[in-house]
């Protein structure tokens, strides 16, 4: 069973590397950094780093290190919560001994020696609490409410259709095990600053809707200036958009001045979009993804394709 295949390379190796994707989010943080915590509660004399650029957002759920000055080739990765190379945050799976990814994101491509790939379950966190009940991985409260704000995310309070009753059985038991106060834990992922309130006002006022169903909204440099907030902030607002009558697919794109492109989250009650945005520099979930087309006639012509597909679909 892959859950024991995976625990054996645990045990074997002394110094482990988990990493994620790069734009963390806080299933990539909570699944990479619950799992370190896992390891080194299990085993403490191990060596083990959760790696990736840090997120000041997420701080929260923890700090990441930095890559050790190790011989590689005698660690073990673990890349959680990414489909393929180029999203992998800070390693090279190439450059270790053993590669383990685990993930939930549609395939891509195998660079890992196991593969633990399971594109119905709802995070990655989910995954790692799997891989705990599975194993002899001990869980302690700190790794636990790590998990749980992860996968709390990433379903969006148990709202998506990756929900399943194995979601909730593997959380009940994380809860149980480990005493988890969950409640205590949301206000970290659930207040937000008010000038995210405000900005939210601003995108409610502005998007286009299309005849077909799609919403969205092209937010230049300067209005993120003129509301104080970042390229980010769309993206992090874009949840309470994704339930309005009649709106079958929601993006909101926002320029990227700093990295020179321009950041989009895509959201669908239906039409699968993860193709369309691969097309825009980007890729994700079918119904939950990100593009980063290079300017905002790009954007045009992904704003069209995703508007061509909301007219092939009927919202029931
Ligand atoms: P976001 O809108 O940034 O929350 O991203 C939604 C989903 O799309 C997540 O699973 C991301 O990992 C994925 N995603 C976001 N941006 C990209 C990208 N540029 N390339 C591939 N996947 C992405």
């Amino acid at each position: 069973m892959v859950f024991k295949k995976i625990y054996k390379q645990i045990k074997k190796y002394d110094t482990i590397i988990i990493t994620r994707h790069i734009g963390a989010d806080p299933d990539a943080l909570g699944s990479s950094i619950g799992l370190k915590e896992l390891i080194l509660n299990t085993f403490p004399d191990k060596k083990v780093y959760a790696i990736g650029a840090p997120a000041a957002r997420f701080r929260y759920l923890g700090l990441v290190d930095k890559i050790p000055d190790t011989d590689l080739k005698k660690a073990l990765l673990i890349v959680t919560d990414t489909p393929d190379i180029k999203r992998i945050d800070g390693a090279n799976p190439n450059d270790f001994g053993y590669v383990i990814k685990i993930d939930h994101h549609p395939f891509i491509e195998k660079f890992a020696d196991i593969e633990l790939v399971d594109d119905k379950a709802s995070s990655a966190s989910q995954l790692i609490i799997e891989l705990a009940k599975n194993t002899k991985l001990k869980l302690n409260k700190e790794c636990a409410s790590k998990l749980y704000l992860g996968l709390v995310s990433d379903t969006n309070r148990f709202l998506y259709d990756y929900t399943t009753t194995k979601t909730f059985d593997l959380v009940s038991w994380l809860i149980k095990q480990t005493n988890l106060n969950f409640t205590t834990l949301y206000s970290n992922l659930y207040v937000r600053p008010l000038k995210e309130i405000i900005f939210s006002g601003y995108i409610s006022l502005n998007m286009k809707i299309t005849n077909n169903g799609l919403a969205y909204i092209k937010i230049t440099d300067e209005i993120l200036k003129e509301y104080d907030v970042d390229s980010s902030t769309a993206g992090n607002l874009i949840e309470n958009f994704n339930n309005i009558d009649k709106i079958k697919v929601v993006a909101f794109c926002s320029e990227d001045k700093g990295n020179g492109y321009i950041k989009c989250s895509i959201r669908s009650r239906g039409p699968i979009i993860n193709d369309i945005a691969s097309h825009f520099n980007g890729g994700g979930h079918i119904y939950a993804s990100g593009a980063r087309p290079s300017n905002f006639e790009q954007v045009d012509k992904m704003l069209q394709e995703l508007d061509e597909i909301c007219a092939n679909f009927e919202i029931n």
